[in-house]
């Protein structure tokens, strides 16, 4: 456990280059994050580790800064690889990387597909100390001889859970074949599931464990509620808990493409500030998107897991489950978007009848309650229920007596509650 290694307490301690620390303080880092008070120290002096901490805790930092600190910046090659599962997380680590290493000179390259290979070959042919990529573009570069990895000396494999949910294992493998045995590797993942043990074990000699989870602080900040709801009385529940909520930041996440699509349009007919995030969409929509929602233009994001894994926005104050996933781990990879970095965030899953299981699995494995939303819970957290002729809370009521197959009353939505407007 983490807790009986050795922490720093803060930046000032880890004696950074001054040029880094003066990137560390402009990016507004005060004081090191758990992850970064427990990785960095090991990761300057050369070793390598396995970090179990998820998107939100602060990761990045905590390898972009020693990574940062390795670079010789005359030496003209690329000298630093970190693999990521989805561009956004490609793109997200880069512009990381490029805030705390802004005053370095580090020259750093985001590589993925979906993107003209030309563009990146022109990039990495001008010199590039840091190249940040999905393994099936890094792999097209390499079979092309467009990207040189001899001179790498600092790898990082991150989300290395999602790497195998995506498939991607072999490709790390043939990655890390292709590097130099020299290489100071480190690998972070949320979960620690037994494929990526192995690669550890077969990649890395002599790691340091490190472990931030019970400590994590941005977990406690998060307050989590479920409603049980049919199917097609979803949508009614969305809309009147944004109209009351009035989240400023809302991620919504969907099983499928199709879904997200269909919910991101009709919520578009209503209120104007939405955007969809999802396989099926170009990368340059995928990106506008993305875009639209972190400068804030857009109020809701509705996404796909695969498309939003790793997705770093700050202030995201809600997530709502529109579906439950399949997947347990996804739950916990969706309302990590919010109560990211120590801020508030509520998350919202919408249970129906069919996803009861599901949802079951979700609420052994969480070490968090998962309140039942109630609209009696509800008047604490959401603003001016108004409690309406028949006596109960204006967006609804119980059935009396109609309870849930886990012995809680129903939650059910009476009348529509369309064209009530959720922006500020
Ligand atoms: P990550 O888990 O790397 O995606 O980081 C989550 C968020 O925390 C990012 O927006 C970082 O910019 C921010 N962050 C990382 N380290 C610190 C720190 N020491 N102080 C404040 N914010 C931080």
């Amino acid at each position: 456990m983490g807790s009986s290694k050795k922490r720093v307490q803060s930046f000032k301690e880890l004696q950074l280059d001054p040029l880094i620390q003066k990137g560390v303080d402009s990016a507004g880092y005060q004081r090191p994050f758990p992850i970064q008070e427990l990785a960095i120290a090991p990761l300057l002096s050369g070793r390598n580790v396995i970090g179990q901490a998820k998107t939100g805790s602060g990761k990045t930092a905590a390898f972009g800064i020693p990574l940062l600190q390795s670079l010789d910046s005359r030496v003209n090659r690329v000298q630093a690889l970190v693999l990521a599962p989805t561009r956004e997380l490609a793109v997200q680590i880069t512009s990381e990387l490029k805030k705390i290493g802004a005053f370095t000179g580090a020259r750093i390259v985001t590589i993925y597909g979906g993107q003209s290979i030309n563009v990146q070959f022109e990039a990495l042919q001008r010199g590039v100390h840091v190249v940040v990529g999905t393994p099936g573009r890094v792999i097209d570069h390499i079979k092309r001889g467009t990207l040189l990895l001899d001179s790498a000396k600092f790898v990082v494999i991150d989300e290395a859970d999602t790497m195998l949910d995506m498939g991607f294992v072999d490709d790390v493998e043939f990655i890390l074949d292709s590097v130099s045995e020299n290489r100071q590797l480190s690998l972070f993942s949320a979960t620690m599931p037994q494929p990526i043990v192995e690669l550890a074990r077969k990649y890395m000699r002599d790691p340091e464990r490190i472990l931030v989870d019970a400590n994590d602080p941005t977990v406690e900040t998060l307050e989590q509620f479920y409603a049980v709801v049919n199917q097609e009385e979803k949508y009614s529940l969305l809309t009147d808990l944004l109209g009351r909520l009035k989240p400023k930041s809302t991620v919504i996440f969907c099983r499928t493409k199709y879904g997200t699509r269909r919910l991101a349009r009709e919520l578009e007919r209503q209120f104007q500030s939405v955007v969809p995030l999802h396989g099926d969409l170009s990368q340059h929509q995928r990106d506008h998107s993305m875009s639209t929602f972190r400068q804030g233009n857009a109020d809701v994001l509705v996404a796909t897991d695969v498309a939003s894994r790793g997705i770093d926005i700050r202030q995201v104050d809600c997530v709502i489950n529109f579906d439950v996933p399949q997947d347990t781990l996804l739950y916990f990879h969706r309302v990590g978007r919010t109560a990211r970095a120590g801020d508030s965030g509520k998350a919202y899953t919408f249970v129906s009848p069919e996803e009861f299981e599901d949802f079951a699995r979700i609420k052994q494995m969480s070490k968090w309650q998962i309140k039942p939303l109630r609209p009696e819970d509800a008047s604490h957290h959401l603003e001016s229920v108004q409690p309406n002729n028949q006596g109960r809370g204006r967006y609804g009521g119980f059935q009396p007596g109609e309870r849930s197959r886990y012995g809680r009353r129903r939650w059910t939505q009476r009348g529509a509650s369309r064209g009530r407007n959720f922006n500020r």
